[in-house]
């Protein structure tokens, strides 16, 4: 017996099961696949991983750019400057002291958040199925190519 035809249309929009946002920034916060929760997120230490090593997920359509830095340097930023202006206006140490306590506190916390920022942020994008990780998105849809620019479907 032939199974009911089911159009396109109903293919393309059929509905996705929920990914939870939560968890997928929890595992990648961690270094972990936001998806089983078990392969290794990075190659490098910013290089997110093709595709997971446990579970084969692809994870090369992050596109976490410039956000996982920016959102670090809110982060200290809002760690340090606090601490500097309590210091200074309660025991004002010479300047080249406390250069020597915040510049190496930057220093080093930005390097030790900017790697589960980063993952974090990849996880968020993989909930929320964002730049590729829709494997719902419908083939007619324009992608972007290097340059930013937008290739028709019809010249792929
Ligand atoms: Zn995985």
């Amino acid at each position: 017996m032939k199974p009911p035809a089911v159009s396109t249309w109903t293919q393309k929009t059929a509905p996705t099961p929920d990914r939870d946002i939560w968890l997928s920034m929890k595992r990648g916060l961690r270094g972990r696949c936001p998806h089983c929760g078990e392969g290794k997120l990075f190659r490098a230490f910013l290089k997110v991983t093709e595709n997971c090593p446990s579970c084969g997920e692809e994870l090369f359509h992050h596109r976490a750019d410039d956000l996982p830095a920016y959102l670090v340097i809110v982060i200290v930023g809002h760690i340090v400057v606090p601490l500097a202006l309590a210091v200074e206006t309660s025991f004002a140490p010479s300047v080249l002291l406390q250069l020597a306590i915040y510049l190496p506190i930057t220093f080093i916390s930005s390097l030790l958040l900017l790697q589960p920022v980063k993952g974090a942020v990849v996880g968020l994008q993989w909930a929320c199925r964002m730049h590729g990780f829709d494997d719902q998105s419908p083939d007619d849809m324009p992608v972007l190519d290097a340059a930013g620019g937008k290739t028709p479907p019809e010249t792929r």
